[in-house]
């Protein structure tokens, strides 16, 4: 576990699967932490667990009007912030011809112009407390997986902001990093098996990961409060794949 004493942090995407992982590790490590998502119930579920008086913000980020909601609700109560995840994120699993400019919008929308507009609205409180951001991509942003357009497009150009803020705000202090997941047990793959039939998903997709298994969500987190850490000190701009292998064949 990591040491997040007295620190603040933001995560969206915290009602469920990796977002929650990183809430509850957070948490553990002694950070106050706000949960972003839409499902109000679950986030007070959740934070009815943790130990630092946690903050819940019931929030659609597909709504412009999110990113100023999150940062004055959380630059209120925190009067500052050391850590922001973006995890949230649509996904959307559907041929390149059939695709519709409201898809589109929607994924890029919430996927990426979000997450860059979040890491702005609280760049002055990073610079003050020499903060991290950690941005929660995927494997499909090499594009190579088909099928997934508009969302593999949204994590290739998040991997691409992971860089460039990291350069742009490497002398201020702060470090920007992603990591890159494969396949991993969540309800985000919920709709790919009532389409396709959980059983033979599960088997073909882990013919193609060395390690023989999909991770969990609990994995993605230790890496995201990792690079969230004082531990990732000299770490900046890079987006770790944690994926059992699957990017190596
Ligand atoms: P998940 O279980 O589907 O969770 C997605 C989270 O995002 C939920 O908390 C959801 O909360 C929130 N969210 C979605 N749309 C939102 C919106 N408009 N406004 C606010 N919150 C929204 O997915 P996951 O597997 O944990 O995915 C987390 C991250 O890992 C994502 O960035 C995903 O792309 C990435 N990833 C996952 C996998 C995988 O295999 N699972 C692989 C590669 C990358 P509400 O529904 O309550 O709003």
């Amino acid at each position: 576990m990591f040491d997040f004493s007295g620190k603040t942090a933001v995560v969206t995407g915290a009602s469920r699967g990796i977002g929650e992982a990183i809430v509850r590790q957070l948490d553990a490590g002694g950070a106050r932490v706000a949960l972003v998502a839409r499902s109000a119930d679950k986030l007070e579920a959740i934070a009815a667990e943790l130990t630092n008086d946690p903050l819940v913000l019931a929030t659609d980020l597909s709504d412009p009007a999110s990113v100023e909601q999150i940062s004055t609700a959380v630059l209120d109560a925190f009067g500052g912030l050391d850590i922001l995840v973006n995890n949230a994120a649509v996904e959307r699993n559907e041929p390149a011809h059939r695709a519709t400019a409201e898809a589109i919008d929607e994924t890029l929308f919430v996927n990426l112009r979000q997450p860059f507009l979040l890491s702005s609205a609280f760049a002055k409180s990073l610079f003050a407390s020499q903060g991290a951001i950690v941005n929660i991509s995927s494997i499909a942003s090499t594009g190579a997986g088909g099928t997934q357009g508009a969302y593999a497009a949204s994590k290739g150009g998040l991997n691409t902001l992971t860089k460039n803020l990291a350069n742009e705000w490497a002398n201020k202090g702060v470090r920007v990093n992603g990591v890159a997941p494969g396949l991993v047990d969540t309800e985000m793959w919920e709709s790919t098996f009532e389409r396709l039939g959980e059983d033979a998903v599960r088997s073909t997709f882990t013919k193609g990961v060395p390690m023989q298994r999909w991770g969990t969500a609990d994995e993605i987190a230790d890496v995201a409060c990792f690079l969230a850490s004082d531990k990732a000190s000299y770490v900046t701009g890079q987006t770790i794949k944690v994926d059992g292998g699957r990017t190596n064949l």
